[in-house]
């Protein structure tokens, strides 16, 4: 059964920049989880950045990862997209469900790194390394074209 790399704060868990969660109420959530098929991580949690924690945004020259504060945590958000992609190794997963518009998750949106709320095209650091990495990743307004591809497959010979 494949399994799903999927954002952590869609679980619940409270690892939010701001101490929140993100919970995704949807019945293919609850289904996929009693499935088994479900491994979850925050990947700024995993590159070592602490909850709660300041915003932080890809700034679209330098492509550095900065907080609203001018810290620089690039090297926290890659380190967490290589802990994703090895979790994608280790379990052999091959998709991925990221909360949209997050600088580590998001996958067709992004902020613009000006912190005014503006969102741009483009893609978070882990989301970028997986796709690099041939893990197709869905946003949650992708979910039901995720849930067909799955049982596509699985119906496959
Ligand atoms: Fe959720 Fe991803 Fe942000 Fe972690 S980095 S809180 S998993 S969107």
């Amino acid at each position: 059964m494949e399994k799903i790399l999927i954002s952590a704060c869609f679980l619940g868990e409270k690892v939010r920049y701001d101490g929140n969660s993100q919970r995704l109420t949807s019945s293919l959530i609850h289904m996929w989880q009693q499935q088994g098929r479900l491994v979850s991580l925050c990947p700024e949690v995993f590159g070592g950045l602490a909850i709660p924690r300041q915003p932080a945004e890809i700034q679209q020259e330098s492509g550095q990862v900065l907080t609203c504060t001018d810290q620089d945590v690039t090297q926290q958000f890659f380190k967490g997209a290589n802990q994703a992609l090895a979790l994608c190794q280790k379990f052999d997963i091959r998709y991925a469900l990221m909360k949209e518009s997050s600088p580590s998750c998001g996958s067709t949106s992004i902020y613009d790194g000006t912190f005014t709320q503006t969102k741009i095209s483009g893609e978070g650091i882990t989301s970028a390394l997986l796709r690099k990495n041939g893990i197709q990743v869905f946003s949650e307004k992708q979910i039901n074209a995720l849930a067909k591809m799955l049982d596509e497959l699985s119906s496959q010979p």
